[in-house]
């Protein structure tokens, strides 16, 4: 097994590619744990996985309050005795033209997306030094780290900015062992993905299904969706691979949506 015995924190694991990257490595032999605002969905994905022979534990943690992540770490370093990998998966979205965008909503969407990678990662990284195993951490970007669409620039300048984190957690990480590095998804059917569907359809004034085709997968190279399994694949890749060679990159899993 790929990740036997390794402790990984999931955050946003309740829902979506958060619970099948839990999923995936729970079947991979590691000891996950699920970390979501969504308490209860989070323990319904732990008890899934203990169901299926797996272990794992659920814990409460809004990725956006310190002293809330710093606890839940400290709770699973208590439980399993360490970190391994720490896959920063947490988001939402919020779309509006920028002229219109609140404040209020901006500052959430960096919020979550930036702060609750940097205050993840601040909790984990003295858990992986100490260890003297190093680790993996993993930032879930999107397409949007590398490309813009209408109505989404928080979601755009969030996402762009986990590379530079990564990149610096990569150099600050490489002498003890500790690989980062950013997954950028295309569109996933996920409850995040469906409920944009209404929302750009009555802003851009298309029809549903002219937003699946003509917005969010007009680029793929077959106008498929990029599925949970796909993105979790490469979240296994990442925690499992075995060096620094694969550090401070970001790979896109798209359709062919963004090519580089
Ligand atoms: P989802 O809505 O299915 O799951 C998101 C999870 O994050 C939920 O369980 C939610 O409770 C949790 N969450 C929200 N705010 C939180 C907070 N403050 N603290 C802790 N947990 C919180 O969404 P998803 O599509 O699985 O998205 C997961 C990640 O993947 C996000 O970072 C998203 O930006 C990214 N992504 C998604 C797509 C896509 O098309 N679905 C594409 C590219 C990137």
């Amino acid at each position: 097994m790929k990740l036997d015995s390794k402790v990984c924190i999931v955050t946003g694991a309740a829902s979506g590619i958060g619970k099948e990257i839990a999923l995936t490595y729970a079947r991979e032999g590691a000891k996950v744990v699920i970390a979501d605002i969504n308490l209860q969905a989070a323990q319904a994905v732990a008890d899934s996985i203990a169901a299926l022979g797996g272990t794992a534990m659920a814990v409460t943690m809004d990725v956006t309050r310190e002293a809330e992540v710093d606890d839940a770490v400290a709770k699973v370093v208590a439980a399993y005795g360490g970190v391994d990998v720490l896959v920063s998966n947490a988001g939402v979205q919020i779309v509006h033209p920028v002229e219109e965008f609140p404040f209020a909503e901006w500052k959430k969407m960096l919020a979550i997306h930036l702060d609750g990678a940097f205050l993840t990662t601040k909790a984990c990284l003295p858990h992986m030094k100490a260890s003297g195993r190093g680790g993996s951490i993993i930032y879930m970007g999107s397409v949007h780290s590398k490309e813009a669409s209408v109505l989404k620039s928080a979601y755009v300048t969030a996402k762009h900015g986990l590379i530079g984190l990564c990149k610096t957690v990569a150099k600050e990480g490489g002498a003890h062992g500790i690989r980062a590095n950013v997954i950028c998804p295309g569109f996933v059917r996920t409850p995040l993905v469906d409920k944009q569907i209404p929302e750009q359809a009555q802003a851009l004034g298309l029809s549903e299904a002219e937003v699946i085709a003509k917005v969010m997968l007009k680029e793929t190279v077959d106008g498929e969706f990029t599925t949970v399994q796909d993105v979790a694949e490469v979240a296994l890749l990442f925690a499992s691979f075995g060096s620094n060679a694969l550090t401070g990159q970001s790979l896109v899993v798209s359709h062919g949506w963004f090519m580089q």
